[in-house]
């Protein structure tokens, strides 16, 4: 039986295997390759990385876990339970099995994207989710906030941590409720409720925003919010507590509430930073070779 199944092989499952495997423990771990930022052209924040696409971040990750018993696999995991005899069963998607002592979900989280004309080739060009990544690349030109729902309004007030000239369109007909339109007035926040009929841009750069009445506005780059979803439901398939807001809830070492699995990364939905998730990894590492130890020496 192997020591650790990490399901996962973004930043937060690398990171967990580079800890577990120099800690000599016999560590799997499973990836289907869709990292979450994989459409975006450079990592931003990352310690000693900013700028780097993001792919040579985990290929640099994967070649520095050769000298370990860490395995590598490519493989969708389509289940996971404990096993009768203690440990757990993970099986892949050709119906193969793995049995483990620990288990470390590390699967990140799915984006709710646009459904707006013209949003596909701007994905992670001109068009991101996440402020703090790539809002400054973008400092001081006309952006949009695509946001609708109340965080709507906080979305497009950190934009202006950037710049000035924020427009925020909520695509939804209804707009934010007056106290928020009034704080989005009182910060220069311009505000369009009415529907986007597409965006116009030419390669990967967003030129402006076209509004289903006919009208136009100028703007150099998107920001949206909608929120996130889970990636599969293996958390909830071993009874780990999670829900839509959180996520996988975890404890102060990503324990779930679950004993022997862990969560580490987008998943727990904390911040949602490539270095927090490679944080979570190791922390989520230390945890587990602890829990082996104990069980190994009882007191
Ligand atoms: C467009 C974009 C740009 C971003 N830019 C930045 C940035 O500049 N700086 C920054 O710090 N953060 C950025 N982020 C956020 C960053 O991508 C995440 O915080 C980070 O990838 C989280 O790492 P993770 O390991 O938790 O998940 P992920 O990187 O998403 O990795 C999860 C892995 O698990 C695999 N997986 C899922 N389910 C299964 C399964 N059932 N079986 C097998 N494998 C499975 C997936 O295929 C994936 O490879 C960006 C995100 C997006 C969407």
């Amino acid at each position: 039986m192997l020591d650790v199944v990490i399901v996962g092989g973004g930043p937060a499952g690398l990171s967990a295997a580079l800890v577990l495997g120099r800690c000599r423990r016999r560590v799997v771990v499973l990836d289907a390759g869709r990292p979450r930022n994989a459409t975006s052209h450079a990592l931003h924040g990352f310690l000693t990385r900013d700028g780097v696409p993001p792919l040579e971040l985990l290929t640099i990750a994967r070649e520095q876990l050769r000298p370990y018993a860490v395995e590598l696999v490519d493989a969708q995991v389509a289940a996971a339970r404990r096993h009768e005899g203690g440990g757990f069963e993970v099986e892949l998607d050709d119906a193969s099995r793995l049995f483990a002592r620990r288990l470390l979900l590390a699967t990140g989280v799915t984006d709710r994207l646009p459904e707006v004309e013209g949003f596909g080739p701007l994905y992670g060009k001109s068009a991101h989710h996440c402020p703090f990544c790539d809002g400054w690349e973008w400092r001081d030109q006309p952006l949009v906030a695509y946001a609708r729902g109340p965080g709507a309004a906080d979305f497009a007030l950190l934009l202006t941590s950037w710049s000035r000239d924020v427009l925020l369109c909520t695509d939804d007909g209804e707009g934010p409720p007056p106290d928020d339109a009034a704080r989005l007035a009182r910060a220069g926040v311009a505000l369009r409720v009415d529907r986007v009929a597409r965006l116009d841009g030419h390669r990967g750069r967003l030129e402006r925003v076209v509004f289903a009445r006919g009208d136009a506005v100028a703007r150099r780059a998107l920001f949206f919010h909608l929120g996130t979803g889970s990636t599969g439901d293996l958390a909830a398939q071993l009874g780990c507590r999670c829900d839509d807001e959180v996520g996988v809830h975890t404890g102060p070492r990503e324990e779930t509430s679950e004993p022997g699995v862990w969560v580490a990364g987008d998943a727990s939905k904390d911040v949602l930073l490539a270095i927090v998730a490679a944080a979570e990894g190791a922390k989520a590492a230390v945890d587990i070779h602890r829990s082996l130890l104990r069980e190994d020496s009882p007191g």
